[in-house]
């Protein structure tokens, strides 16, 4: 592991989370053989299915180690035609994580990092969250046997999330404060070698993610031109952005995607920083918005961030809240994916960036669909009020109200 302040370097037995000279956030770099590195993506679909572990000689884990899977990974990739009609766009796909077995692509990270905790011997996990990770946490702890405690902000945490959690069997504690007061805590607790800390600062999970990076490459033949993906704790752009930067350091590919990150307006630190051209992101005291998985105003990933959107030419964005629940509504209404809030700001993101003309209209995009609708009912719900009929045909003829005799797309 390589410190990316000040490049000191530690073995990757070794159960630390920041580089202990300088407080700075770790990264894993391998010594490897290129030959070796390269055999997945040479091996068939039949031997090695599309999935995380397709992609072992590329991942941080000993050959002996004990694999906590539940199948993650090896989500479709879905051209979606309607949307590109609309935008005038040529083509457009997005990369459906809410397939992933707890519903987010969190779990590509978590089959990573608590095969880690397993093999160094770890316990007790413990992560802070705005849902997704503690629900991920849950799951693959309980497959591993080991205890895990999750931190989360009292009353902003969604339905969804906070029952996987509990049923996985988690000690679940509901913080009086925010994302950012959560993750203070376990920094500080996991500072007590009981606790494994499973935030994206373990660059295990880092590792895990950038996998999906691997796997549009391999579905689509080839790099997209334009990712669009949202930015929370910016983990995980951190994560493609070292995937695709991979991919070309194996000499599968001469260039990289333009990277187009996205915050809920109510949390853009990085967003400002970006506008402003400063190289400093100073955090928001305050955050709110409706896209909970990203409502985080004091990213710890932010250097990292903003380095893929600057070095691939690509942009950082701002939606507001109405925004992404309109590109949520189009998304699940014209293509049938229901995405949660924090995930349709990437959709938020790609509409105003055509409209914008801020992308070529023949050019590619991958929109990252990070984590499944259901995990948020509630935000869908209150916005509706079904209308009760009595039960008979005419009662439920008049309240269909007439159908249309030809089907037709359009966004407002
Ligand atoms: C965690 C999460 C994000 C943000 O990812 P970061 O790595 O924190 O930037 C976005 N969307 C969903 C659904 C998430 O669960
Ligand atoms: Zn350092």
């Amino acid at each position: 592991m390589r410190c990316i302040e000040c490049g000191a370097r530690y073995a990757a037995g070794e159960r630390i989370y920041f580089c202990p000279r300088c407080g700075g956030l770790l990264d894993v770099e391998y010594e490897r053989d290129r030959a070796e590195a390269l055999k997945p993506f040479s091996t068939s679909f039949k031997e090695r299915p599309l999935s995380v572990w397709r992609y072992r000689e590329l991942l941080p884990i000993g050959n002996e180690s004990r694999i906590i899977s539940l199948n993650e990974g090896g989500t479709g990739l879905i051209r979606c035609r309607n949307l590109e009609r609309e935008l005038g766009l040529r083509e457009v796909y997005c990369k459906n994580e809410g397939e992933n077995p707890t519903g987010s692509f969190k779990d590509r990270g978590m089959t990573v990092g608590v095969t880690k905790a397993v093999e160094l011997g770890a316990r007790t996990t413990i992560c802070a969250s705005t849902g997704n990770t503690s629900s991920s946490l849950a799951a693959y702890s309980a497959k591993a046997g080991l205890e895990c405690v999750v931190l989360v902000p009292a009353g902003k945490i969604a339905l969804g999330k906070l029952s996987q959690a509990v049923i996985h069997g988690a000690k679940v504690i509901a913080v009086r404060g925010g994302f950012d007061d959560c993750l203070r805590l376990v920094r500080e607790l996991s500072k007590d070698r009981r606790f494994y800390l499973l935030n994206s600062i373990n660059p295990f999970r880092i590792e895990g993610q950038k996998t999906a990076a691997f796997e549009i490459y391999e579905q689509l033949g080839g790099v997209p031109d334009n990712l669009f993906i949202p930015i929370g704790n910016a983990g995980n752009i951190t994560a493609y952005w070292k995937g695709f930067k991979e991919l070309k350091e194996l000499g599968l590919t001469d260039r990289l995607p333009r990277f187009m990150g996205v915050q809920a307006e109510g949390a853009s630190p990085i967003y400002r920083a970006f506008i402003k051209g400063s190289d400093e992101v100073k955090p928001f005291g305050r955050v709110e918005t409706v896209a909970t998985a990203i409502r985080i105003g004091n990213p710890v990933n932010w250097k990292r961030a903003l380095r893929s959107v600057r070095e691939t030419g690509g942009r950082v964005g701002a939606v507001s809240d109405e925004e992404i629940l309109e590109a949520q509504r189009i998304l699940a209404s014209k293509e049938g994916i229901f995405a949660e809030p924090a995930s349709a700001a990437s959709i938020a993101f790609l509409i105003k960036a055509a409209r914008e003309k801020l992308i070529d209209r023949d050019s590619r995009s991958v929109c990252v669909i990070t984590g499944h609708g259901l995990k948020d009912p509630d935000v869908v719900l209150r916005r509706v009020r079904l209308r009760e009929v009595d039960a008979d045909v005419e009662s439920v003829l008049e309240a269909i109200g007439g159908v249309s005799e030809k089907a037709a797309v359009t966004l407002r």
